[in-house]
């Protein structure tokens, strides 16, 4: 049974995990790099449990007991590596027999993470590669936790963290071992794409509905969506919210109106774009998600478009009650496919990082406490794994080289098990795909700009094309002018045309 822990790095996320495990009878040695914020910590919150503060990272390791867990709450990045090697050769120095677990509770780059498990297994101590999603709230009142470690660094850490995190629809806490090394933070890097294009997509919909219904409709849109038995979840909730936030004193009628139109980000939205591209595994809603905030940045190009084409008034005719009507089965879909897309992504790594995560057990951690968590996540959970192993056996066949990785196409054939008949009910449903259609018309006729929702319209319609019409032209240009060759479809081999190409006189 462990009793104390240690939290390194008192931010936004280390304070309110520290009060947590406090909250939850842990004695929490804290420490921080600037000691004033240790200090401002225990003044708010030492009352609140068992605090500890440590002066050093040799102290906190003396602080506590022959089972030592540290929690690194930390900046991604050379922090992670300054702090664990100091804890490492502190603990070399003078801990024999002692079991040292470091978990990096922050959104490290998942490669780093695969390294820096290599680099302490080899001196006996256990990194853990934890994913945390639920903010600062979820970081105190219970967060969605993946983790990504040893069997062993599980054994000796499972009980604290089922502890702090929040639960399952089920009331099982959310965290499981998703797989060894950096499968967590994989999964949470993952987690934050989808985030991104479900944000995407929720920020066009209410952009459109201003337009349309005015802001007086609203606080009743949000309303509905939220209730909407194909919706729902912490996102619209919060755009609830959002929605009807008035700014203090000023009387303005919505605060959005105040914002800056320019997006940031702090890294996992462009590395879940770059490991797909490397990967070979298209994410087009997320990655249209990312492009919109890269597009934010660019205001001064924003200024020369809308001085020379500036888009004329707004032209729709649809009424609220239709346009609500496409709304309902285009968002309904559409969510659904950037969870499909991520999930595919997710698997798709597993087995080139030979990590073996069940997407089903990362949409269950999800269930709770997370930014993504919505109730259609329970349309995950009706295909346990044992059927899932029988109704996807074979469907990668056997290579003729056994180092050779399935393609990604292989892996998703067999994603689609996990996909229940209800999920699958709606994600890939022919009328919800007419919805979304009609609701880009409708965005094309006012003139308003929907990145996300027409990547995803773009993606289901291209997969409804078994043969995808663009690639022979592509295909015949390439061999044009690099004589690339291609692939005939009665024939086997590889083919060559001549060209006889002449620049015009
Ligand atoms: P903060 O910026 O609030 O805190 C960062 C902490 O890292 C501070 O305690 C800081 O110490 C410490 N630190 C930075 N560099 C060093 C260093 N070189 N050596 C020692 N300590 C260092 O960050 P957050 O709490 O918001 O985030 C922590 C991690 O959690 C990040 O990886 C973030 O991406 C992730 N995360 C954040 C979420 C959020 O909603 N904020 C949600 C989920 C994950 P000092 O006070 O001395 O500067």
């Amino acid at each position: 049974m462990v009793s104390h822990v240690a939290v390194i790095g008192l931010g936004v996320m280390g304070g309110a995990l520290a009060r947590n495990l406090a909250r939850k009878g842990y004695h929490v040695v804290i420490y921080n790099r600037t000691h004033s914020k240790a200090e401002n910590f225990l003044r708010h919150y030492g009352h609140e449990g068992k605090f500890t503060r440590a002066s050093t990272l040799n102290d906190v390791l003396c602080k506590l007991p022959t089972t030592k867990i540290v929690f690194l709450m930390l900046s991604a990045g050379k922090a992670i590596d300054i702090v664990s090697d100091e804890l490492v050769a502190e603990a070399h120095k003078r801990l024999e027999g002692d079991q040292l677990s470091i978990i990096d509770g922050g959104n490290s780059f998942y490669k780093d993470t695969m390294e820096r498990c290599k680099r302490y297994d080899e001196k006996g101590v256990e990194f853990i590669g934890l994913g945390v999603s639920g903010g600062k709230e979820g970081a105190l009142l219970g967060p969605s936790l993946m983790f990504g470690g040893s069997e062993r660094g599980w054994e000796w850490t499972h009980e604290v963290l089922e502890k702090i995190a929040a639960k399952d629809f089920h009331g099982k806490p959310c965290v499981t071992r998703l797989g060894p090394n950096a499968a967590g933070h994989f999964v949470k890097m993952v987690h934050n794409g989808i985030e991104y294009a479900i944000m995407g997509m929720i920020a066009e919909i209410f952009n459109l509905l201003r337009a349309t219904i005015g802001d007086r409709g609203l606080g009743i849109s949000s309303d509905s969506l939220l209730e909407h038995p194909d919706l729902g979840g912490f996102l619209l909730e919060l755009m609830r919210h959002v929605v009807r936030k008035r700014e203090l004193g000023s009387g303005h009628p919505l605060v959005l109106d105040k914002i800056k139109d320019i997006a940031g980000h702090k890294g996992t939205g462009l590395w879940t774009c770059q490991s797909a591209l490397e990967l070979g595994c298209p994410i087009p809603s997320i990655q249209a998600a990312f492009e919109e905030r890269a597009m934010s940045a660019q205001y001064a190009v924003r200024s020369v478009y809308s001085d020379a084409m500036k888009p004329s008034g707004l032209k729709t005719t649809v009424s609220a009650e239709g346009l609500m009507n496409r709304v309902y089965g285009a968002l309904s879909l559409a969510i659904r496919q950037a969870f499909s897309q991520g999930l595919i992504l997710i698997r798709v790594a597993s087995k080139k990082y030979e990590w073996d995560i069940d997407v089903q057990q990362c949409t269950r951690v999800w269930e709770g406490g997370c930014i993504i968590r919505m109730p259609l996540l329970r349309e995950f959970e009706t295909r346990p794994k044992e059927t899932l192993d029988k109704k996807t056996k074979g469907l990668i066949p056997a290579k003729e080289d056994p180092d050779e990785p399935p393609t990604a196409d292989e892996i998703t054939r067999e994603v689609w098990w996990a996909f229940s008949p209800e999920f699958r009910k709606i994600a890939f449903d022919k009328k919800r795909h007419h919805q979304l259609q009609e609701l880009i018309h409708t965005f094309v006729d006012a003139g308003i700009p929907c990145h996300v929702l027409s990547s995803t319209l773009n993606y289901v319609t291209q997969m409804c094309h078994e043969r995808m019409e663009t690639i022979p032209y592509i295909q015949a240009m390439r061999d044009g002018f690099g004589g690339h060759g291609f692939e005939r479809i009665d024939l086997d081999g590889r083919y060559n045309l001549e060209w006889t190409i002449h620049a015009e006189e």
